[in-house]
């Protein structure tokens, strides 16, 4: 866009207003020839006696390039005329606000000054043949046109720039691939021999009679021993081998090696062996690529046919390694990994700079480190990483490339490693910061939040976590214990999240650990799990219990409290309390949210209260109450829905008891308010107990219902309602 030409046009000036009130904005247009260039201005005005002479916008369209000017604000867009965002597809001179337009709103509110607006623009903008179609709609919605366009020319750039990222990243892939040295592929298959197949041959075996026909792995010979003594003098000079046994090593009579007997009866025709190596080497001055191989070895026993029977002819190994991914490191850059697409093993195979989703993902896992990776090293960003002495103390295979990059990222691994602090390392390793207590302090202490003089305890324990847990939460709390309590609280795994701290509030540390080893009846630091067992579930066991006695608002310096003579029994008890306080939450809670079935009460109780020498059936005095019954007889009617309905005069909850025994819930009762029909009752556990006779029972007492026949008539008695006389027919 030619701006300082574009922006010395004149304004084409609006003649004319409409007198439409509908109409806000009117376009003019415009073809300018700037620079040899055919230009299409659009230019948009308010539909007002004073602005007919600074339009809002002036858009200004070439065959492969626009611009948006705003005259107010001097100011160039590189918005299309329309927006292309979920929340606004505004046209550009819009402010844009919640109203929700449709294509006929603006087709409304936007008009073009003259018919010769729309035909300049469809002729700029559409290819001939386009513009024979007749598009009412597209006209009525002009800027489509110039849409269309500015659409098209945003998509070939995002397609150039598309194609030049992928042309940098191939080079980029090209230049790590040029840079990257040489392997002695020899070499490495020796070692990866070594460390994952351990050399392995096998002497393949036939016995017949005295002798023995042996083929072997490794030099590929085959031929016949005898493997016992024979009795004629002649046989006793013939040279002889041990008896072979099947997956006992032995001796190959041709080349020499140990290999292992494998009879011929057993040999499946190919087995295959596959393990996974790293070659680490030096990238550019100061860099480091890894190198991730995955190596095969297969064993092949050749077979021929002599009479009918299959004869050994011929043995071989074979061992192969594929390049199947590499991670380049280099100073000031983000890790990169390539990966080794395509067929590996024949053609039409190279390498990219991403992976490959869903199964054939390839991932990058611990492995073997070839042993010239470490003097790589030397030199380079990862020098000082560790990574060695890891390994060494793993004792296992690791993965230098995870170790590599959360080195870059947490120098501090260094000297975590140095320091025997494995299990530390191991937690980072799986990417679990929430250990760090500052990440960029550089000293131990401070980087995991521990007392200094601790760190020697955490060494010795190789930066285990329960004791770096610990640790912690001594230092968060300002305490100050020493090594014997901290390996014992370590030793009980507890948890900050178990609450356990807050009884250090009321005792000491040494007190506590002494009442847990006194409750668990085993002494700490045995190293017989059996005991640690029981000291954490003990310590389970107390910390509950003084959490609930807590929570129940009893006061907890008293040492009473703080020692039960009986744990278990003391922890019951808290259970319990706890329980009812529960329920009592939940009745207290329904009572104020159901406040009508306590209101409605007496007049429900004039309605339906009933009595004979069997039963009393009565409504219930309040939410809570229903929740109780609920809860005793293990059934739903405590649930909102019930209380819901009666709280709302739909239907109403009647207890039915023994006249005996009028305090005892027993069967649970709905019915409709207004209709009076029985809609369901249940005993304890949704049963239904006694069934035939309740049910005659209840259905004669819904007749008298009916019939108007019940119910207390006055108001008598007080809230229980057990002194309200019956009122028997
Ligand atoms: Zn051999």
């Amino acid at each position: 866009m030619k701006k300082k030409a574009i922006e010395k046009v004149p304004f084409l000036g609006l003649t004319r207003r409409s007198r439409k009130k509908a109409v806000k904005y009117i376009g003019v247009t415009a073809v300018k020839i700037i620079g040899h260039e055919r230009h299409l201005f659009t230019e948009v005005y308010l539909n007002q006696k004073d602005r007919m002479d600074v339009p809002l916008v002036r858009i200004v369209l070439t065959k492969k390039d626009f611009g948006t000017y705003f005259p107010e604000k001097g100011f160039w867009s590189r918005g299309r005329i329309r927006g292309t965002t979920w929340s606004n597809s505004d046209l550009i001179w819009y402010e844009h606000d919640e109203r929700i337009m449709r294509a006929s709103d603006y087709a409304a509110e936007c008009i073009l000054s003259t018919p010769e607006d729309l035909a300049r623009i469809k002729k700029f903008c559409c290819d001939r043949k386009d513009a024979n179609y007749a598009w009412k709609w597209k006209d009525a919605n002009w800027w489509t046109y110039i849409d269309d366009v500015q659409s098209g020319i945003s998509a070939k750039e995002q397609a150039k720039r598309s194609r030049r990222s992928y042309e940098r990243r191939q080079q980029a892939l090209k230049e790590r691939e040029d840079n990257t040295p040489e392997i002695d592929e020899e070499q490495i298959l020796d070692y990866a021999d070594r460390v994952l197949f351990h050399n392995k041959h096998y002497l393949y075996y036939k016995k017949h009679g005295v002798r023995v026909r042996v083929a072997c792995s490794k030099c590929g010979g085959v031929t016949e021993r005898r493997w016992k003594q024979g009795l004629s003098y002649e046989s006793q000079l013939e040279p002889m081998i041990d008896e072979p046994r099947q997956g006992y090593y032995g001796i190959c009579p041709l080349c020499g090696l140990t290999a292992e007997w494998l009879a011929q009866g057993n040999v499946q025709f190919r087995s295959r062996f596959k393990g996974h190596i790293f070659v680490g080497q030096r990238y550019k001055t100061t860099g480091m690529v890894f190198r991730y191989f995955k190596v095969e070895k297969s064993y092949l026993l050749g077979l021929m046919e002599e009479k009918g029977q299959p004869v050994m002819g011929n043995a071989c190994e074979e061992l192969s390694g594929v390049e199947i991914a590499r991670a380049y490191f280099e100073a000031g850059k983000d890790i990169q990994k390539d990966y080794h697409k395509g067929s590996p093993y024949g053609g039409n195979d190279y390498w990219d700079d991403c992976n490959l989703y869903g199964l054939s993902n390839i991932s990058i896992r611990e492995a073997p480190i070839f042993s010239g990776t470490y003097d790589a090293m030397q030199g380079t960003i990862l020098q000082y990483s560790a990574m060695q002495e890891y390994e060494t103390a793993k004792g296992i295979c690791i993965n230098p490339v995870e170790y590599a990059e959360r080195y870059l990222q947490t120098p501090q691994i260094e000297m975590l490693t140095k320091l025997g602090l494995i299990k530390v390392v191991d937690r980072l390793m799986e990417c679990r910061y929430g250990i760090v207590a500052d990440v960029n302090a550089n000293r131990v202490d401070a980087f995991l939040g521990i007392r200094k003089e601790h760190i020697r305890l955490l060494i010795r324990h190789q930066g285990e976590e329960s004791i770096l847990n610990i640790l912690q939460t001594e230092k968060r709390l300002e305490q100050h214990w020493t090594d014997e309590q901290i390996e014992n609280l370590a030793e009980l795994s507890l948890e900050d999240r178990n609450g356990w701290t807050d009884v250090l509030e009321h005792m000491g540390v040494q007190k506590v650990l002494n009442l847990i080893e006194k409750y668990a009846g085993v002494k700490y630091g045995t190293g017989r799990s059996c005991a640690t067992e029981k000291l954490r579930t003990v310590a389970q066991t107390y910390f509950d219990y003084i959490n609930m006695r807590q929570a129940l608002g009893y006061d907890m310096s008293n040492s009473v409290y703080l020692a039960p003579r009986d744990l278990n029994a003391a922890h019951q008890t808290m259970v319990m309390e706890s329980n009812q306080a529960q329920i009592d939450k939940r009745i207290m809670e329904v009572d104020i949210a159901y406040p009508l079935i306590k209101a409605h009460y007496r007049r429900l109780r004039r309605k339906f209260f009933y009595e004979d020498e069997n039963f009393v059936i009565r409504p219930a005095r309040s939410a809570g109450e229903i929740v109780m019954e609920g809860r005793i007889l293990h059934h739903c009617v405590g649930g909102d829905r019930y209380l819901g309905k009666h709280n709302d005069d739909i239907s109403t909850i009647l207890f039915l008891r023994p006249t005996t025994e009028p305090d005892v819930p027993y069967i649970t009762v709905e019915i409709g308010t207004a209709d009076l029909m029985l809609m369901q009752w249940y005993g304890e556990y949704d049963t239904k107990p006694d069934q035939e006779n309740i049910n005659r029972w209840l259905k004669s007492y819904i007749n008298r219902l009916k019939c108007g026949m019940n119910g207390a008539g006055e108001d008598v008695g007080d809230e229980t309602g057990q002194q309200a006389p019956a009122m028997l027919a």
